[in-house]
């Protein structure tokens, strides 16, 4: 048993913070780990990715502090999620940092734990289910099937102002699955880039939106018709964008596209079109 496992105030006589992932919404996909952590928290520092019914797994009780910053991410924000952090834990509170999907996985998780250890607060971090791997999976595409890829790549679409932005000529010709997160707004200029560096259009791409959510869509493509299936489609952040020959591979696409992308990608555009699944029962219908 743990110090965690116990109930006894007594044992947070060290300021702590539990940093931890919850999953892309879903509650069923948290940890049991972090699902102990939460039934326990009294203060949580929440994202806005972070799904309703996951903070309806917290104690009635426990103070909700809604820190999110979506699009932008703005230093004294962050600083002030750090310091709000530390005022809590030397206050003796049970503090739960929560994060949509892994704390680690594009979260600034990182940034939280040097704040948090040059302060002398003790820090647990409690992985999550990355939306790069649960949405990819939540459509049927395995993302490192060894018929058609050596890995993945997770990478960040949108790289901040003191990021660094991936290499996209490289990436295009890694052979690698690309998932690509923050990535919706940038979708055209990212699909150019890949085919810049070599990367065929006719690639098999799908934009997974708010993935294990009531209000998940999704939509198959090709590299070159992300940005216009977007358009058309209307879909929203949170989203990833996860393009390689894997996609091809998920009985979704195979079924409205009712052909097997040659395992060394020969699919051509026409053939690809733009499918959803939404239009799924219509076609089965109309078969
Ligand atoms: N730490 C998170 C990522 C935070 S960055 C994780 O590990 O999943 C925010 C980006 O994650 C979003 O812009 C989107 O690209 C992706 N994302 C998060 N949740 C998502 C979901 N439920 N469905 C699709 N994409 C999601």
């Amino acid at each position: 048993m743990t110090n965690l496992d116990s109930p006894s105030r007594a044992l947070c006589a060290t300021p702590r913070v539990s940093l931890v992932g919850a999953g892309p919404g879903d509650p069923e996909l948290l940890t049991v780990k972090a699902l102990k952590c939460l039934q326990r928290a009294e203060v949580v520092l929440t994202d806005d990715l972070v799904d309703a019914r996951v903070l309806a797994c917290l104690p009635a009780g426990a103070r909700v502090l809604r820190v999110g910053k979506r699009g932008g991410c703005v230093s004294t924000e962050q600083r002030f999620i750090h310091e709000l952090m530390i005022r809590e834990a030397q206050a003796g509170a049970r503090v739960v940092r929560l994060k949509g999907g892994d704390p680690f996985v594009f979260g600034r998780g990182g940034e939280e734990v040097d704040a948090l250890r040059e302060a002398g607060i003790e820090v647990e971090v409690i992985n999550g289910l990355s939306a790069g791997l649960a949405a990819p999976a939540a459509v049927g595409v395995p993302v490192t099937d060894r018929r058609c890829t050596p890995g993945v790549a997770f990478v960040t679409g949108h790289n901040g102002e003191h990021g660094i932005a991936p290499d996209w000529a490289a990436l295009a010709r890694s052979r690698l699955t690309l998932v690509v997160y923050m990535g919706l707004a940038r979708a055209a200029g990212i699909s150019r880039a890949l085919q810049d560096g070599g990367l065929s259009g006719e690639t098999p791409a799908v934009i997974v939106s708010a993935a294990h959510t009531p209000h998940q869509r999704e939509c198959f493509t090709t590299l070159a018709g992300l940005p216009e299936a977007i358009e058309r489609e209307g879909l929203a952040s949170p989203a990833l964008l996860v393009i390689g020959e894997v996609v091809a591979l998920s009985p979704t696409w195979r079924d409205q596209v009712g052909l097997d992308v040659g395992m060394n990608g020969s699919l051509s555009a026409a053939q690809a079109g733009v499918m959803t699944t939404r239009e799924l029962p219509a076609r089965a219908a109309a078969a």
